[in-house]
């Protein structure tokens, strides 16, 4: 039936197309509800949008923007913004699926929703920049908002967009709205802790699976692929544990290095050079080796479809933490399993940035704000809740824990829209 459909027929290798064969596994474990799931196979809305902007040199450049809500059976719809020149509907339809699962799983009040502009921010001046998000956030202005859909950052966006993004709906609503984003300026209701949080709950899922697996942290090698807000505050915690930061790979290029990277040394000199601008640290070496480069821990941060079964087959870690949203491809998941290499899901191992723009909503309703103690503390008790109680549905299914992050989700979902019923 899907099929008749265009936008939500996937086409080959497609992240929507991964989406979908994730979904298709847990049928078996829905009982009942499994007559409500073609709900989750279809985005309740997807907006296309014209984004016209004049330029510095005169000329008017078009970019087109997107802003799809998947899904707001339990809450309004929640959802970064990225801003990318490969970004298309049909990766914002998956981005935004996977944050309906992912605030279910975590058991957030929220839907899932996700946008985005087809734009390559490094080639914009900051004007220009600030023209694109302020056009961008018009346009969708008619179906985001505090109550109904709250943007965040995504790749290539950040806390000074969010500010412009609120800035723009509160103008065209007359007011201050800065419960419509999360993500923001510390200043503008944004929240302690939120910049670090989505490393924060990989390293906080890793650290837990690490246990259960019998695996010392101290000593432990890892790699890690994007090197951004997700991979490079993950990879400093791990590295605080004790843990050894063996390779990294970003857009420039990958560096390893068997004794550990120095990341104090790395870190800052990547984020204006890039991870190769740290060849006195390790060793420059062709990108596809980063896949079987020696590893116990293996952390792809970076964009989806990277962990390709060709690359599941190469890699030596024992324990996979999804950072990035989809690096993996179905068949390599099987391979994964078939080797038993455990897999954290990204739809749990990287909730912890959504879990405090969850808190910083909150804190912006109640005009009252929280210090970072108190935010990481209960940062980690929903992680570890949330990563418990998966671990407890694949043991008794025996299944792997994508399934069961999506069988605990799904079931949320779905009872919601049992218990709503159908309009009208
Ligand atoms: P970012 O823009 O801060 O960093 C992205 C990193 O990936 C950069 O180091 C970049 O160089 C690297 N990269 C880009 N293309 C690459 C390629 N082809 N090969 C290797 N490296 C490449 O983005 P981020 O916020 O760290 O997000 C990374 C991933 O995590 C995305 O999948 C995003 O959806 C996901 N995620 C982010 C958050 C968050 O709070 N920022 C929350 C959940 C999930």
């Amino acid at each position: 039936m899907s099929e008749q459909l265009s936008f939500v027929s996937p086409t080959a290798n497609s992240p929507w197309g991964t989406y979908l064969s994730q979904v298709d596994r847990v049928v078996p474990y829905l009982g009942p509800l499994a007559r409500w799931v073609e709900t989750l196979k279809r985005p309740k809305r997807a907006l296309i949008v014209d984004v016209p902007i004049e330029m510095d040199d005169g000329t008017i450049a078009h970019f087109e923007g997107y802003r799809v809500q998947h899904n707001m059976s339990r809450g309004p719809g929640k959802g970064g913004v990225r801003f990318h020149p490969d970004v298309t509907l049909e990766e914002v339809m998956a981005l935004s699926a996977w944050m309906t699962i992912k605030t279910a799983a975590v058991n957030l009040p929220y839907g899932g929703a996700k946008g985005g502009i087809r734009v390559d921010p490094k080639k914009l001046s900051l004007q220009e920049l600030e023209k694109v998000t302020r056009r961008y956030t018009s346009e969708i202005g008619i179906i985001i908002g505090p109550h109904t859909d709250i943007p965040a950052p995504d790749v290539n966006t950040n806390a000074q967009i969010m500010a412009w993004m609120m800035d723009t709906y509160s103008m065209n609503v007359g007011g201050t709205a800065t419960g419509v984003v999360t993500g923001k300026p510390l200043h503008l209701g944004g929240s302690l802790g939120r910049v670090k949080a989505t490393g924060r709950g990989v390293f906080v899922t890793g650290r837990e699976a690490a246990r259960r697996l019998g695996m010392d942290l101290r000593g432990a090698r890892i790699a890690v692929q994007g090197f951004g807000n997700v991979g490079s505050v993950a990879a400093e915690l791990f590295a605080e544990a004790g843990a050894k930061i063996v390779a990294v790979q970003d857009h420039t290029g990958t560096i390893v290095n068997s004794n550990g990277l120095d990341l104090a040394k790395l870190v800052p000199i990547s984020r204006t050079d890039g991870v190769i601008g740290f060849k006195a640290g390790g060793d420059i070496v062709p990108n596809e080796d980063f896949w079987n480069t020696p590893c116990d821990i293996l952390i792809p941060a970076a964009l989806e479809g990277q962990l390709t079964a060709e690359r599941a087959q190469k890699t030596t870690a024992k324990l996979v933490l999804e950072g990035a949203n989809g690096p993996t491809v179905p068949q390599a998941d099987d391979i994964l399993a078939e080797r038993g290499v455990l897999v954290v899901p990204d739809v749990i191992c990287n909730a912890g940035g959504v879990t405090v723009s969850y808190f910083e909503w909150v804190q912006d309703f109640s005009s009252f704000f929280w210090d970072e103690d108190e935010i990481n503390v209960r940062l980690d008790r929903i992680m570890m809740n949330a990563l418990n109680h998966i671990w407890d549905t694949a043991d008794k299914h025996k299944i792997t824990l994508r399934t069961a992050t999506y069988a605990v989700a799904c079931e949320r979902i779905l009872m919601a829209r049992q218990e709503r019923g159908l309009y009208p």
